[in-house]
């Protein structure tokens, strides 16, 4: 191996970051003490049920041979099968990925969802791979995994650097160890091997739809509010190009290379075909380009973080100027960042609730893939629209009755109610 390429295959050491599964159980312990938890059962839920590390060895298009780390965390599977989204990221650890893990479990708790919580990932840099190479780590990972996945165990879909075509690699690969087309084992398909219309854009338009809840709640028309979007991703585009058409006015988009503002209103049409063309938003002509640093301080309305988890911290809290911020990332405010946007007034849309529309259309893709019978996007659309709706009032009220943030509301419903289940299930052994 040559002194080059072990540089350059090398994962990226992972920055001093703020640890996710603390911030999480951070949020977790509030809501146990209002809810008086069990001793017994607070170490039950916070403890994951399965963490897998293994190690994937692919042959690079070159010839040499790399190992990459991947990981699958289940939380909890008391509600049902575990679901959760791969990540593939350069940076991920098995902390970051217990963390994530765990909001999946509240997450389908909180949307009546009947799934348990994982997250899985593989420590890599999609960016210098090729096709190839990413199918066989993709294969490996799955093959390596196969005691774990299952429509009736646990269900893969996508998530960072992970997309419907990795979803039908990790489809095919199951499939073929079983001897059968197993469609329902992952979810976030291409619709032409069983995905489900709207998957692509569920959590986007869930952050929507809860967005607009928001708005109604705060007595603001979207006509009247400005937008900002951190990320442009899957997630982050979908949320940008919905709520303009709703007539919100977006000033700020961003992604990983640039940061995006114009306040007469982005036209994210015309971002979409920047992207699709040259990858990225850098360079982008209809906004003027700023540093990242201040992005999240812009003047807005509404803020949606959509790209990863510890954007939002205690120093930059204090400066942020949105009236409704949509949790479109999965942990995209540190636990010391709560207080101070409580104290501001700021009402958050907690992660387990905003970007909960991407687990909720998984879960219909799975319901038609058992079935075998394909819904219209008009029903799929209707059901997540009702659902959403339905858990963003619940945890609305659960709020208002314990006087509490909507963000420590949703893990109260959550947690209460898997150690509801864990109850009548009783602890086998
Ligand atoms: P993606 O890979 O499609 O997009 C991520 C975007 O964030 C890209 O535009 C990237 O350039 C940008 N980005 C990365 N680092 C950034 C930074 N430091 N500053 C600004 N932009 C940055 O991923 P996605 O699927 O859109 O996921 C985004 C977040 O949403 C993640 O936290 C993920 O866990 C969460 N999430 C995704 C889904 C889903 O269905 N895709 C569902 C629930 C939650």
């Amino acid at each position: 191996m040559t002194e080059e390429s072990s540089v350059y295959y090398e994962p990226t050491p992972i920055p001093d970051k703020n640890n996710p599964f603390e911030s999480m159980m951070k949020r977790f312990d509030v809501a146990a003490d209002i809810l008086k938890l069990e001793p017994g059962v607070y170490k039950y839920l916070k403890t994951p049920t399965k963490q897998v590390i293994i190690s994937i060895p692919i042959q690079m298009d070159d010839g040499r041979m790399e190992i990459f780390e991947g990981y699958r965390v289940i939380h909890n599977d008391v509600l049902g099968p575990s679901k959760g989204g791969i990540r593939y990221a350069p940076d991920v650890s098995l902390d970051e990925v217990k963390a994530l893990a765990a909001w999946m479990t509240w997450k389908c708790a909180v949307m009546n969802i009947p799934f348990g919580g994982a997250k899985g990932a593989v420590r890599c840099d999609v960016t210098k791979l090729t096709r190839v190479e990413l199918e066989k780590i993709t294969r490996r990972y799955t093959s390596n995994l196969l005691d774990v996945f299952g429509p009736d165990r646990d269900i893969p879909a996508p998530d960072m650097n992970t997309d419907e075509q990795v979803m039908a690699w990790i489809m095919d690969t199951y499939s073929m160890h079983m001897k059968r087309t197993e469609t329902a084992v992952v979810t976030g398909k291409p619709l032409i091997i069983g995905g489900s219309l709207g998957r692509r854009e569920a959590t986007g338009r869930g952050c929507m739809i809860t967005t607009l809840a928001a708005m109604e709640k705060l007595g603001i028309k979207p006509t009247d509010t400005t937008v900002v979007v951190q990320g442009f991703g899957n997630v982050g585009s979908v949320t940008a190009e919905l709520l303009a058409e709703r007539g919100c006015k977006i000033v700020g988009i961003s992604d990983v290379s640039t940061s995006c503002v114009n306040t007469n209103g982005i036209n994210v049409e015309e971002a979409l075909k920047w992207v699709s063309k040259h990858r990225l938003l850098k360079s982008f002509p209809g906004a003027d380009h700023i540093r990242p640093e201040t992005f999240l301080e812009l003047p807005c309305d509404v803020l949606v973080p959509a790209a990863r988890e510890g954007q939002i911290t205690a120093k930059n809290a204090l400066k942020i100027k949105a009236k409704i911020i949509c949790e479109g990332a999965n942990g995209p405010t540190v636990a010391n960042a709560d207080p101070i946007l409580q104290q501001k007034g700021i009402m958050v849309i907690p992660d387990i609730l905003a970007n909960a529309g991407g687990v909720t259309v998984s879960y219909f893709e799975w319901v038609q893939d058992r079935i075998g019978y394909f819904w219209t996007l008009d029903r799929v659309n209707r059901r997540l629209e009702r659902m959403m709706r339905q858990s963003f009032e619940t945890v609305y009220s659960t709020a208002q009755h314990y006087k509490v943030s909507l963000r420590i509301a949703a893990y109260i419903i959550a947690i209460d109610k898997v150690a509801k289940t864990l109850k009548v299930r009783g602890i086998y052994g």
